[in-house]
């Protein structure tokens, strides 16, 4: 509770400079910066973590922050951009539906002189200034490992995948890093792959009709499957209930969020990866401020790397930063860090 009440004090706006006197004439209005997140269907963690991790890093920042969510339309992306734009945002973070959307939008900007922050996922061939995400080929690895933990004893397996959207560069990096421990094991380690696709959007109700078919197609018989997060795991844990199969099959996922760190308690789901988005919302957030403020070489020493863009042929400047297996035994650790509360995980059907 003292933690929380330190937090709360921090953030208030009273330690924010922006709106304080300027040579005795009214109020200084703050810079403004822009942010449009995808949808609230493929993960919780947009609504629940990212949006409101923003708005405060933000304002903590100096910022009059503008968060908004495209809803999976990529007309509304393009719309809420170009409003964006219009209104003189001074940098735009985005977190785009598919990589032509980002690309359409950072071409906007671009003419505009507005900075634009990739936000999580990046825009291959685009034209941000800078990419703040994770490692995400080593949240796939480690989905990886975790199935392979979780099937531990099995010397065969059947394996089914569901992965990320096409249009998101990340599931492609997730599925680089899954590949990098299944596919020796694909190759005559034991394991078949009975189908992998991907997922349109990563929206959980596409994924449970997919995996339904999957599971029928092979006679109703899984041991293990690839869920690229805790979204698509949720939808496989509600079919696997249906055919009683659920606890009885090896499931991994991603963003930690609150249902899926219920399902690793009930044994539901083998293993979730802990992405810490208030990290990730902080850097982005101090950058923007950063840009916002026309503080370049400020921006450039907040980061940590390039990410190449093969498509695009250059290098990105990026802050990246590192994430977290999750399994049943390592869920207290999240407790006892505050990134989750004990009473949310316990409320429920846990
Ligand atoms: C993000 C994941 C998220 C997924 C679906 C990815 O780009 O990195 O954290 O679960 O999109 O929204």
């Amino acid at each position: 509770l003292l933690a929380c009440g330190l937090v709360l004090t921090l953030s208030g706006c009273a330690a924010s400079p922006a709106t304080g006197p300027a040579g005795g004439g009214g109020p200084v209005p703050k810079p403004k910066v822009g942010v449009i997140l995808p949808d609230t269907a493929s993960s919780a963690r947009w609504t629940t973590q990212d949006l409101p991790q923003l708005s405060q890093s933000l304002r903590f920042a100096g910022i009059e922050p503008d968060v908004e969510n495209a809803q999976g339309d990529e007309q509304s992306f393009a719309d809420i951009a170009d409003n964006m734009i219009r209104n003189k945002v001074r940098a735009l973070l985005i977190t785009p539906l598919s990589g032509d959307g980002g690309i359409a939008v950072e071409r906007k900007a671009k003419l505009a002189g507005i900075p634009v922050i990739d936000y999580d996922r990046l825009s291959l061939g685009g034209s941000a200034d800078y990419y703040v995400s994770f490692d995400s080929v080593n949240v796939g690895t480690m989905q990886g490992d975790g199935l392979v933990r979780c099937l531990a004893g099995r010397p065969t397996a059947d394996i089914i995948e569901l992965e990320g959207a096409p249009t998101d560069n990340n599931a492609t990096l997730f599925a680089q890093g899954q590949q990098s421990v299944l596919g020796p094991r694909y190759n005559g380690g034991g394991y078949r792959l009975v189908a992998s696709q991907r997922i349109d959007r990563w929206d959980p109700q596409v994924a449970a009709r997919v995996f339904e078919q999957n599971l029928v197609g092979n006679g109703g018989h899984v041991d293990g499957v690839l869920a690229a997060n805790d979204g698509l795991a949720g939808a496989v844990i509600d079919v696997l209930r249906r055919h009683g199969l659920a606890g009885r099959v090896a499931v991994t996922g991603q963003d930690a969020t609150l249902d899926g760190l219920r399902a690793v308690l009930r044994g539901e789901q083998c293993m979730t990866v802990y992405k810490p988005v208030v990290d990730e919302a902080e850097a982005a957030a101090r950058l923007a401020a950063a840009l916002a403020k026309g503080d370049r070489s400020g921006a450039d020493d907040l980061i940590t790397g390039n990410t190449k863009d093969v498509t695009g042929q250059r290098d990105v400047k990026s802050v990246l930063l590192g994430v977290q297996a999750v399994a049943r035994d390592s869920v207290q650790q999240l407790v006892s860090d505050n990134v989750v509360k004990a009473a949310d995980l316990c409320a429920g059907d846990v």
